[in-house]
């Protein structure tokens, strides 16, 4: 599970920024993988107009159901009862830990093999399960890999980007009995799948995560390349399923869209190579299937970006990593450095509704708003504007009607607060502002003529400042 950002928010970042930004072959490394993934998206999405209409259709789902998810959810867990799974409520990640570990310990659990869950990775089910005694094995490659090497996800949908072939062919040889040293990609998945194969015979217990649940159904969407979430969610007798509450979506026919912008978004194909529909547990006569099949609903803050009306969009996400793709930040620092179990721009703006402003609120200026972002995002979630609305909020006084967050105004800045202030009042009174004005324009005498020889190639200041002068001078009436 990845950390959050800890006591001193503002400087951890900064340190682990830096690192990442001095780290030369881990910024190759990133750049490289980012170009890949934008040319893929870029080829999926060549008809503008095609894709322009997508958008809005997801757009208008996603909205949709996020207007309606109360009912929504309640459908869901009504449909998902009267199909045989166990529906579980939790208000935060210890909640949605000990309703699992209750299964689990209920079922006499001690293995548990895990499909790709970014929900697990949020409330820490790892961590969790292993205090407990119960070994929890990651079976998607990716995370197989961060998990072998004692790491968290740097992506949310290749968790294992930030490794070359070579890191990888180190980390087997080391870590598996019997691997010997080797750099060939095939070889290397062959090693990962013959040790994955055989744990899935031994779990007690299948986690997975949801891409979509649906309420009219009481369907569970979720998609993968590997087949290994297939294998979570079939073998074990206990299949586990742990979602976000705003994957809900109202009807069957809502899927096929969002599904199409998630796999051309997230990885640029057309279409993943499993799309598995759960709807129910084993059935008399049924060959395989697990007999109990649970959904654990995790709201983990998500509440607190509902209840807002601005900040709502940001439950829009479909998690597929398009705004991190194209991120000029995320793709310098990679995703360790945010120090969150998301990073990017989806990071910034959903961490700190699950972890509090108090300890994310770097991540909102770690920005350039450039607007990358919510160009690619293919449900058109405003990220610039939650962006600032962020900003503001960490630089809101508290108790102030402007401070409406957890962890509101625990980035402000009492000189600086002075200062602003400072600059307001002056621009809002003309009388002081020419006052203003013309002090500062007694002091254009104290500046060099040339400053460096950097400045060489440009307007010295005091004839610039001149300039100035006679311009103010010629404007007034
Ligand atoms: S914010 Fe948009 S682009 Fe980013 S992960 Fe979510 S859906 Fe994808």
């Amino acid at each position: 599970m990845s950390r959050p950002l800890a006591l001193r928010p503002a400087r951890d970042f900064e340190q682990r920024s830096r690192a990442a930004v001095n780290d030369a072959a881990q910024r190759k490394n990133f750049r490289g993988a980012m170009d890949f993934l934008q040319q893929k998206r870029r080829a999926q999405f060549a008809d503008e107009g095609e894709l322009a209409a997508l958008r809005d259709l997801g757009q208008a789902i996603r909205r949709y159901s996020l207007a309606h998810l109360p009912r929504l959810l309640e459908q869901l867990e009504s449909k998902c009862t009267a199909n045989g799974i166990r529906v579980h409520w939790a208000q935060t990640a210890a909640e949605a830990n000990a309703i699992a570990l209750d299964i689990a310990r209920r079922v006499d659990a001690h293995r548990i093999v895990k499909g790709k869950s970014m929900v697990s990775e949020e409330i820490g089910f790892n961590h969790a399960m292993q205090a407990a005694g119960i070994e929890a094995l990651e079976s998607d490659m990716g995370e197989y890999i961060v998990q072998l090497a004692g790491e968290s996800p740097s992506h949310i949908i290749m968790p294992a980007i930030h490794k070359t072939r070579q890191q990888i062919g180190e980390l087997f040889a080391a870590k598996i009995p019997g691997a010997g040293y080797t750099e060939d990609v095939d070889a290397l998945i062959q090693i990962g799948r013959r040790v994955l194969r055989g744990k899935f015979a031994q779990a007690d217990i299948g986690l997975s995560g949801v891409n979509f649940a649906v309420a009219e159904t009481g369907t569970l969407c979720l998609v993968e390349n590997e087949g290994n979430g297939r294998m979570c969610t079939t073998v074990p007798r206990v299949h586990i399923a742990v979602t976000g509450i705003e994957k809900v979506v109202e009807k069957i026919e809502h899927v096929p869209p969002l599904l199409s912008l998630l796999t051309r978004s997230a990885t640029g194909q057309a279409i993943t190579t499993y799309v598995n529909l759960i709807s129910r547990p084993r059935q008399p006569g049924e060959k395989d299937g697990p007999q109990e099949v649970h959904l654990i609903l995790v709201d983990n803050g998500r509440s607190q970006a509902y209840a807002d009306a601005q900040l709502r969009a940001t439950l829009q996400c479909i998690r597929c990593g398009a705004c991190m793709n194209h991120c000029p930040v995320y793709a310098r620092i990679g995703g360790h450095a945010y120090g969150t179990t998301y990073p990017g721009p989806i990071g910034a703006i959903v961490s700190p509704h699950l972890l509090g402003l108090d300890t994310t609120y770097p991540l909102a200026f770690a920005s350039t708003l450039c607007g990358a972002c919510s160009e690619v995002c293919p449900v058109r979630i405003p990220i610039p504007d939650l962006l600032i609305r962020l900003r503001n909020e960490a630089n809101a006084r508290p108790g102030s009607a402007e401070a409406s967050l957890r962890g509101s105004g625990a980035a402000r800045n009492r000189v600086l607060t002075a200062i602003w202030s400072g600059w307001s009042l002056i621009y809002s009174r003309l009388g002081l502002y020419r006052l203003t004005s013309w002090l500062i324009s007694r002091g254009h005498a104290l500046s060099p003529v040339e400053q460096g020889a950097w400045t060489r190639s440009r307007t010295p200041l005091k004839p610039a400042a001149r300039r100035l002068r006679d311009l103010l001078k010629d404007a007034r009436p």
